[in-house]
């Protein structure tokens, strides 16, 4: 095959793209070729064609972006090589550069993002220690998180739900086997080294500002290098490095994010969805951070309550800011887009939008005395008002999108375009008196240009004057050099149009970009804003109580479960009491009864409580905890080929390890996946250990030997979940009493189940027979007695 120049140039680019899928600017379309072409041809479901011997597929570049998003969704990493100059009929080879690689987690495009935050993950490991600093390009947000824990990182990158991983190239194996669904990519070790890549950045003298490890350091280091081969510039926007650490927040481990449904996952039904009536992106993006990082420091989760508190107290300025907000936009992402030269006009009118609303929503903010009043860019204001079309059309450089007035010479040769028609209709009026031809015809085509078109009877008629431009089969196509003239203004016209307003919109961006610390400044401030009012505001509408807060005393009146109660009709509130003395429940009590909904709720309530939110209850006392553990439900890892057992063994092993006498442990079945007698004693030995630790414990089970705790640890208190019985029905009340489940009921779930009648009066046959022998070999009554083994303790 002889490789022409254009060839020549695509291999040369490709050279430096081998693991990126090429696409290539040709003209109209985007091209890839060889194996890239068929990658693109399956995945787009496109036609695979040839061009000089080389397989190739194309897409039309005005559908670039829904293109772009299946090959990055279907796991591919895009690189885009677009043409550097205008084509021309002088230069045979223009140049071509890749502008952009894009890859899940460098996404900037609104077409590509949903609200909620887009993280990657750069991942690395030294001496057993794990460093990860999470990244929303999109936002410009940057997390850091170091720990000796594996699973604690692990944990976090499952809750944040990372769409890309790059790694320390050791890593990548595992980390893709954790996390299939998720693009992963290793880097080489000389992405860690450049330390200098952060200094410059951030503009900082000295590196050792942020107070992070040099493990961090090195990791922040190659985010920035591999943000700047994404983006291909220098120019980035990051902002500074955020510590997530178990210090400042509950880091809470992803099966508990899970047990407890934070957030939107397999499960359906979570907090975040109910809790989340905010009125801005930005707002939505913290509020599911507030929830994943609840606070652990008295003071400040007592600020944020008492910001809700004031909020509540003055409805009709909540009412009437959350209508303020509702009408903002997402001025983080669009400062972004901005910064990487990467916004659309309506980015800006957007923007300019939201600002406008500031001063406004400023004279509310004083009615509540929580909020110090927003930054308002007037220049900026005035500007974007001056330059931008309200409803901007096309893309800049088509003439729509600078606003008249705003440049005298733009404006001129607009008016030359726009008088453009009614001249070229004099023009044609004019000839064809001058010739008597009426059908004399003036018009423009994309490569001839302006023609005067004459039917082929009239042709005798032309004047000298005329020149041939094109032959048709009834007619000829002619130019004269007043029309020439006219042609060679509208088209410098164009063009100048076409730079000048490139150029303009250039210069507005790059004073929006100056303006980068106040608009992200008004952004974190709107978003702060907007997740405080919507936590007033869920109060109002679920009827939330403020809760306060004690050293050791965990009070709850009429408590409820956020989410379950707003799927539940006459849902039944519960009280629960705990302190130092009183720590330990064990919650026996009929499948279906309400025994997971009752402690997940205290886990709840507690957790709400500490991200600042008001809580569903009549009253609520509670402690400060340092961590939520949970161990709930069979669940298989299926992938990470773990039995039920063991999973449940490995999150019991990590509370033992962990928990301390300020956090709040939930089990709910302890010790189901093996044998009953093991089991048992796995619970028993489990519970000893956590009532020494001084930890609070909910424990829901269905070994009703646990509850003979009560009788050897003061600590302990027994509940159950009141039935009824009325003739051969029961009624489960879902109320929590004290006391011990005196039958099981499992034969009566069964029947609710929808088990067949026969089956369930032969199982009650079965269970009288059993239960008649059992007493006659011990001479007791109760069926559960006589398989409690006596417990040494
Ligand atoms: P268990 O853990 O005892 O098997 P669950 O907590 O899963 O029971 O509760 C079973 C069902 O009972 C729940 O799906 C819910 O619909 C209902 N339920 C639980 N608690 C209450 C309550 N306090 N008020 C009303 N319905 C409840």
């Amino acid at each position: 095959m002889k490789v022409t120049p254009l060839m020549e140039q695509y291999l040369r680019i490709k050279e430096q793209y081998k693991d990126s899928i090429l696409l290539f600017r040709l003209g109209d379309f985007y091209e890839a070729f060889f194996e890239d072409a068929k990658i693109v041809s399956k995945v787009l479901n496109i036609v695979l064609t040839r061009r000089q011997d080389a397989p190739m597929a194309g897409i039309p570049y005005h559908a670039l972006n829904t293109y772009l998003k299946k090959l990055v969704e279907a796991g591919y990493k895009v690189a885009i090589c677009d043409q550097m100059e205008e084509p021309s009929k002088s230069k045979k080879l223009i140049r071509r550069e890749v502008t952009r690689v894009v890859t899940p987690g460098s996404i900037v495009e609104d077409e590509f993002l949903s609200e909620t935050n887009n993280y990657m993950a750069v991942v690395s490991e030294e001496k057993g220690r794990y460093c990860t600093v999470f990244c929303d390009v999109s936002t410009g947000e940057v997390l850091v998180h170091e720990s000796s824990d594996e699973q604690e990182t692990l944990d976090l990158l499952k809750n944040y739900s990372i769409s890309q991983i790059v790694c320390s190239e050791h890593l990548k194996s595992s980390l893709k086997e954790r996390f299939p669904g998720v693009y992963t990519e290793s880097i080489s070790e000389w992405y860690f080294s450049d330390l200098e890549e952060v200094e410059k950045a951030y503009n900082l003298k000295d590196i050792h500002h942020f107070e992070l490890s040099p493990l961090a350091l090195k990791i922040l280091a190659a985010l920035i290098k591999y943000v700047k081969y994404t983006m291909i510039t220098e120019d980035l926007n990051l902002k500074p490095p955020l510590l997530i650490s178990q210090r400042d927040y509950m880091i809470l481990d992803s099966a508990t994010v899970e047990n407890l449904s934070l957030i939107p996952g397999d499960r359906g039904k979570n907090l975040f969805d109910v809790l989340n009536n905010t009125e801005t992106p930005m707002g939505a993006r913290l509020l599911k951070k507030w929830i994943l990082h609840p606070l652990v420091d008295r003071k400040q989760i007592e600020e944020r309550l008492e910001a809700v508190e004031r909020l509540v107290n003055d409805r009709v300025s909540l009412e009437e800011m959350r209508n303020f907000l509702s009408n903002m936009r997402d001025v983080e992402r669009i400062v972004s887009r901005v910064e990487y030269n990467r916004s659309v006009p309506r980015d800006l009118v957007a923007l300019r939008e939201t600002l406008e609303i500031i001063p406004k929503l400023n004279e509310i903010l004083s009615n509540f005395g929580v909020f110090n009043k927003l930054a308002f860019p007037e220049e900026l204001v005035d500007l974007l008002r001056r330059a931008i079309e309200d409803d901007p059309l096309g893309s800049p450089g088509e003439g729509k999108v600078i606003k008249r007035g705003f440049s005298s010479e733009l404006d001129e040769y607009r008016d030359l375009l726009e008088h453009a028609e009614e001249r070229l209709k004099k023009f044609e009026e004019k000839e064809r008196e001058r010739t008597g031809i009426q059908k004399l015809r003036v018009g423009y085509n994309q490569v001839f240009g302006y023609y005067i078109e004459v039917t082929k009877a009239n042709l005798d008629k032309i004047p000298d004057d005329y020149e041939r431009k094109q032959t048709l089969v009834n007619s000829e196509r002619f130019i004269t050099p007043e029309l020439k003239e006219f042609e060679t203004k509208i088209m410098a016209a164009k063009e100048r149009i076409e730079e000048m307003e490139k150029e303009l919109f250039k210069n507005v961006c790059e004073e929006v970009k100056k303006h980068k610390e106040i608009l992200l400044k008004i952004s974190e401030d709107l978003a702060k804003m907007d997740v405080l009012s919507t936590l007033a505001y869920d109060a109002i509408l679920y009827n939330y109580t403020k809760p306060v807060f004690s050293e050791d005393r965990l009070e709850i009146k009429g408590g409820r479960h956020p989410v379950v109660e707003r799927f539940t009709q006459n849902f039944v509130e519960n009280d629960i009491y705990m302190d130092n003395e009183k720590r330990f429940v064990v919650i026996t009590g009929p499948n279906m009864s309400g025994k997971s909904t009752f402690i997940r709720q205290v886990g709840l309530i507690s957790l709400m409580a500490q991200i600042g939110s008001f809580v569903p209850a009549q009253k609520a006392i509670l402690p400060v905890f340092d961590r939520i553990f949970t161990r709930m439900g069979a669940r298989d890892d299926l992938a990470g080929g773990r039995s039920t057992f063991l999973v449940e063994m490995n999150e019991m092993a990590l509370i033992l390890l962990k928990s301390t006498e300020k956090s709040l442990v939930l089990l709910d079945e302890v010790g189901r996946g093996t044998s009953t007698q093991d089991g048992v004693s796995i619970a028993w030995a489990i519970s000893e250990e956590l009532i020494k630790r001084g930890c609070k414990v909910l424990f829901a089970t269905h070994f009703t030997e646990l509850t003979e705790l009560e009788k050897h640890f003061p600590q302990v208190q027994n509940k159950t979940i009141l039935v009824k019985e009325e003739g051969k029905n029961v009624i489960f009340t879902h109320k929590v009493v004290d006391g011990v489940a005196d039958r099981s009921y499992g034969i009566e779930v069964a029947k609710i189940a929808g088990i067949p009648d026969r089956v369930i009066n032969r199982a009650y046959e079965i269970l009288e027979r059993n239960f008649k022998n059992n007493t006659k070999k011990n001479g007791k009554s109760n069926r559960f007695s006589q398989q409690i083994p006596l417990f040494p303790v």
